[in-house]
């Protein structure tokens, strides 16, 4: 099964992918965690993605289109995948479907998580990010065994700089602009798929592997 999460910034994409590949047993592929590991490592493409990333910016197609080409053709995705924060845009799909169909491959699902803005405010405020394996928590609605400490791998949790209220703003607007008319893109290849974001995690989770047919 391949399948893209769609959603604004705190939509809870990286929550539902995470179980969504427990579940079909195939990898969770985060460009954000990509990206940051990257930063942390002081890679060339960590530079280069930083300034956009700490803006609420999206990083350039040309950065990322080939890194998740690259990433879908090695053996672990050949039963599938779920794409947590690609694609984001238009150009961005575009190379996706090229990618996926030079393999002999299609897109089964696009899983869009709904949930309005002022509700997005709220969550990015009480996220908290693991340093080390990606893994994330909010303080109220999903919150650590012990506080500031990640429950897989026990590294420190942080408030990730870009989940301060300015850059969520920022980020926000970017997705409206620039990732909403993937919807319309979905929706019109017959893939899309849209949850209700608002209900508890383990509502969306139930309402995503019955429309997914699990
Ligand atoms: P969120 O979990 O809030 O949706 P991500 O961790 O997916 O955020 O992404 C964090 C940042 O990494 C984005 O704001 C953007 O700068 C960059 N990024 C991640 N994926 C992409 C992408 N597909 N295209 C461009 N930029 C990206
Ligand atoms: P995204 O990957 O779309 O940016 P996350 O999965 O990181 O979103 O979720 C954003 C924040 O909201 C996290 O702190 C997460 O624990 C929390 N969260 C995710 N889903 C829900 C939900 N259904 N109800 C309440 N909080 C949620
Ligand atoms: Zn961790």
């Amino acid at each position: 099964m391949k399948i893209i999460m769609l959603g604004a910034p705190g939509a809870g994409k990286g929550t539902q992918a995470a179980r969504v590949a427990d579940e079909y047993r195939i990898p969770h592929i985060s460009t954000g965690d990509i990206f940051r590991a990257n930063i942390k490592g002081g890679t060339e493409l960590g530079k280069k993605a930083k300034g956009y990333m700490d803006a609420g910016k999206l990083v350039p197609d040309e950065l990322v289109c080939d890194l998740v080409a690259d990433r879908i053709s090695q053996e672990d995705c050949k039963d599938g995948y779920v794409l947590d924060g690609f694609p984001r845009t238009i150009p961005q799909a575009e190379a996706l479907d090229k990618a996926v169909a030079a393999m002999n491959g299609k897109i089964d699902f696009a899983v869009n998580i709904d949930v309005p803005d002022e509700a997005i405010v709220k969550r990015m405020g009480g996220r908290r990010a693991c340093t080390n394996c990606g893994a994330t928590y909010h303080v109220e609605f999903n919150p650590p065994k012990q506080a500031d400490t990640c429950d897989v791998c026990g590294s420190k949790l942080v408030l990730r700089d870009d989940d301060k209220p300015e850059t969520v703003k920022t980020r926000l607007s970017v997705y409206h602009e620039q990732t909403q008319p993937l919807i319309d893109y979905y929706e019109d290849q017959k893939i899309l798929v849209t949850v209700d974001g608002t209900k508890d995690m383990e509502e969306v989770f139930s309402s995503i592997k019955e429309k997914l047919g699990a």
